[in-house]
């Protein structure tokens, strides 16, 4: 285990442990860190992710859009400027349309008066920047190649005990270990789960045109496909491709050689940005829809994905996680500044509240839009294809769907404003 717990001895001095150091758990940890709290990170992979990682002549697979919301947090954390030098694709347009049917809509940044609808991103890019944030930071202890095994309650916070045996101890213990969490399972918290019977197919592609900073995203039968543009050393042709679609098609795509995917991925988009050729490797996701019923407990709180993992088809996942690590970081650091007991749940439930409705809404909606655009009967099919074209026509509607989908939503925490 590569331990940097000599800078404080974990058992005694933490105020905060955070298992799990994905994206999510690592913005909280530097947030947590850069107030001022002694932090614990606690992760499975043996060896944190560098700049080293990550290829500067291609792209990896797993790519998040990241709202202007999200950018904030991460220009607040100091992880943007080092991201935005190595490398991001900001796109001011986004298309929609109905691959069933004639039903098309489109947003532009101009419409929505903002600089751009989003960046898409390298989840290794924004991991290697938040790396850098923890890795010498002289609050964090990091503890990589390590995995909780049990945990304890007293009055005076959370004992989580290490595979290897170490225990740490803190009043604030949080769970950033993803959607399959175990230490969700460990403090015995339910979820709601709903199997959307959904596979997402992710690689990156080649086009022949250039992708014009649009994001694309077509309904077809099965669910939906994602074109979202990547710019490769100036080459404005590549895409990261999100193909949700049924299992049994998963596996006809998965089947099948480069060439004959990149065919078949250019059919089902209609050809609207010419040929395709398949340059990446290909890999599949299940989707799963998951909701926590309770986000907290005493000396315990759930962000990101160990609260809340979402359908991939509006890019809101990690969007979701890192306003979860921002709103709970505000609470604790205010809670901890007044001397006041930040891991209570006098603390954690003004976490939760505001959180838990942001979330709803958007597992809501996502469900709701599977079952619009998953329908065949052809009174959803009219009903979506007039909606929108219609919603194509009004402009107030369309700000007001731009500024939910740019993480403009209820009350945000200093660090996203
Ligand atoms: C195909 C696809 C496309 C997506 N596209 C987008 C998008 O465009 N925009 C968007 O916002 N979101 C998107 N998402 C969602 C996004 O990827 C997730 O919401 C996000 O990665 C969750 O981050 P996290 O840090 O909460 O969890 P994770 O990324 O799952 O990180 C969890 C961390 O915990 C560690 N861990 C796990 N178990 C343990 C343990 N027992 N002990 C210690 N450590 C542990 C893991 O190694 C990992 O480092 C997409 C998801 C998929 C599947």
């Amino acid at each position: 285990m590569d331990t940097l717990a000599t800078k404080t001895d974990p058992a005694k001095d933490l105020d905060v442990i955070v298992v799990g150091a994905g994206m999510v758990g690592t913005a909280l940890a530097a947030l947590l860190a850069q107030a001022g709290m002694q932090v614990a990170l606690v992760e499975a992979r043996a060896e944190p992710l560098g700049w080293h990682d990550v290829d500067d002549t291609q792209a990896g697979a797993r790519v998040s859009a990241l709202t202007p919301v999200s950018q904030r947090l991460l220009t607040h954390l100091g992880a943007w400027p080092a991201m935005a030098r190595f490398r991001v694709t900001p796109y001011r347009y986004m298309q929609v349309w109905d691959g069933e049917g004639s039903g098309e809509i489109h947003f532009s940044a101009d419409e929505a008066g903002v600089a751009v609808l989003g960046h898409i991103v390298e989840n290794d890019v924004t991991q290697a920047a938040l790396n850098d944030l923890v890795r010498e930071h002289p609050k964090v202890a990091c503890f990589f190649g390590a995995v909780p095994r049990t945990l304890q309650t007293t009055a005076s916070g959370r004992w989580l005990t290490l595979a290897d045996g170490q225990v740490l101890h803190a009043p604030l213990l949080v769970a950033a270990d993803g959607a399959r969490s175990a230490l969700r399972d460990l403090a015995e918290i339910d979820v709601t789960s709903d199997d959307m019977r959904q596979e997402a197919v992710v690689t990156t592609v080649k086009c022949t045109q250039t992708h014009g900073g649009t994001a694309r995203q077509a309904f077809l039968e099965g669910g939906p496909l994602a074109f979202l543009p990547l710019t490769l050393n100036d080459d404005a042709r590549f895409c990261s491709i999100v193909w949700s679609t049924t299992p049994e098609h998963a596996d006809t795509l998965a089947g099948l050689t480069p060439e004959a995917f990149g065919q078949a991925l250019g059919e089902a988009f209609g050809h609207r940005l010419g040929g395709v050729s398949v340059c990446g490797g290909i890999y599949r996701f299940p989707l799963v829809q998951r909701h926590a019923r309770q986000y907290v407990k005493p000396h315990l709180a759930l962000v990101g994905d160990a609260a809340h993992s979402i359908h991939p088809l509006a890019g809101q996942g990690v969007n979701l996680g890192l306003m979860d690590a921002a709103v709970l970081a505000e609470e604790v650091i205010n809670a901890w500044s007044r001397g006041a007991p930040w891991g209570e749940l006098s603390t954690l439930d003004r976490y939760e509240r505001r959180r838990r409705w942001d979330n709803t809404a958007m597992l809501g909606l996502m469900k709701g839009f599977r079952e619009l655009f998953g329908s065949r009967m052809p009174v959803f099919t009219l009903a979506r294809n007039l909606g929108m074209s219609g919603m194509n026509r009004l402009a107030p509607v369309k700000r007001i769907v731009m500024r939910q989908a740019t993480g403009e939503r209820g009350r945000l925490p200093l660090s996203c404003r």
